[in-house]
């Protein structure tokens, strides 16, 4: 789960980080306020989406103005003023993709006087199994791009969880970053109160870009992206908070209301399928017979007619979904109630485009059974390859 930049700063100030101070902004008419209340003579606003780049992003609507979503000011009047522009507007980057992200929420805050743009990150790493630090001195730019042409000047290094973070630790990384005197001091303890907050707060990834050097020298964290383990959110309860439906696939988050594991794609082929192995090697199958599936969809093992229902609701509201291909392999999960899922999921929404469905296992024959005698258009398939062949050729003649 992710977080809005500053949301972040919020939590990452709760741990003793140097943040700005600043004020979030969800109406307009709250934006003078808002700007009023923080010492200038620089006010930064900043569009507030769950998306990186939008310094360097565009505005689809021409009234929002050409700079991107980070914008300085020179007084309250004017930040209040850009704000009001960018609210509800569009802001596309390279991470949002051409559709872009609409922007419900800005954040003022004070603007700082920048000498150096450092970049650092934590992130779980899954060769080594621990978390690791990275840090670059080229802050402010992506990290891709600097990994891709000039990867020595990137440092990366795990953490050994017996022992935790230790000062040198931090040493190494202010030195990496060309830190000196007081700075260095100030480095390790900000790497330590990150990993605390990182580990105390399950996170998945923590990014700090930039980092920088003012020109009082002190370091300061300026922009903000965390990212949350999901599955621990039973005990972060107060990350569950921050939760901004808004940011989320309208599908996602209708599927994880109803506990399906799905994952919205950019294919023709709705797949819905029983576990994760058999879902990807449906996704495999059906790219190899030369088509591209709109999604990825694990209803469980022990999944209702209710929870059936919903999935074949979402695919179909997916206006890319050409044909969808059932792939049931009834083990816990039983035939018959996957049949009658989909049967029940028809009536309700209709069924505009091809359906192949093929079933295998316990009370395989009850399943078919009540499809075949549902009146409903199935196109019936024996096994995988059978069904990935029949669902291609239904959508691509
Ligand atoms: P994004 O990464 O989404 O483009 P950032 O928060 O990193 O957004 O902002 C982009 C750039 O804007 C930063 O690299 C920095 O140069 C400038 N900037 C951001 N916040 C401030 C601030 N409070 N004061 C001065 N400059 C800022
Ligand atoms: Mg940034």
């Amino acid at each position: 789960m992710n977080i809005h930049e500053y949301q972040a700063k919020a939590l990452l100030r709760g741990y003793g980080a140097p943040v700005s101070d600043g004020r979030v902004v969800l109406r307009a008419e709250e934006a003078k306020t808002a700007a009023g209340a923080l010492d200038g003579p620089l006010w930064v606003v900043k569009a507030q989406i769950h998306a990186g780049g939008r310094g360097k992003g565009s505005f689809k609507e021409a009234d929002a103005g050409e700079k991107g979503g980070v914008r300085l000011a020179k007084s309250v009047e004017e930040a209040a003023e850009e704000a009001k522009r960018m609210l509800g507007k569009t802001l596309v980057t390279h991470q949002t993709g051409p559709a872009g992200k609409s922007v419900g929420r800005i954040y003022i805050e004070e603007g700082s006087d920048i000498e150096r743009e450092l970049y650092l990150a934590l992130l779980v790493d899954r060769v080594s199994s621990r978390i690791s630090f990275v840090c670059s001195t080229e802050g402010g730019m992506d990290i891709e791009e600097v990994a891709a042409n000039t990867p020595e000047k990137i440092l990366s290094f795990s953490v050994d969880p017996a022992t935790g973070y230790q000062p040198f630790h931090g040493r190494r990384i202010a030195f990496s970053l060309g830190l000196t005197g007081p700075q260095v001091k100030q480095c390790v303890k900000l790497m330590g109160i990150l990993y605390t907050a990182f580990v105390e707060r399950d996170m998945e990834m923590l990014e700090i870009n930039p980092l920088i050097v003012t020109d009082k020298g002190d370091l300061k964290v300026l922009d903000a992206k965390l990212s949350f383990d999901s599955n621990s959110l039973y005990r972060q309860s107060d990350v569950a908070e921050l939760r901004d439906e808004t940011e989320e696939d309208p599908k996602e988050l209708q599927a994880s209301k109803y506990d399906l594991n799905y994952i919205a794609l950019d294919g023709e082929i709705g797949c819905m399928v029983n576990g994760a192995g058999l879902a990807m090697a449906t996704m495999d199958i059906i790219k190899l017979y030369g088509a591209e599936p709109a999604n990825f969809l694990d209803v469980g093992g022990g999944a209702t007619k209710e929870k059936v229902t919903e999935a074949f609701k979402i695919i179909t509201s997916d206006k890319n979904v050409k044909g969808i291909l059932v792939n049931i392999f009834g083990g816990i999960m039983r035939c018959d109630v996957i049949a009658e899922g989909v049967i029940a999921a028809v009536k309700e929404v209709g069924l505009k485009v091809p359906l192949v469905v093929r079933l295998e296992g316990t009370n395989v024959d009850k399943g078919k059974e009540i499809i075949s005698n549902s009146g409903l258009d199935v196109i019936a398939a024996d096994d995988l390859k059978d069904g990935a062949q029949k669902i291609v050729k239904a959508v691509k003649g």
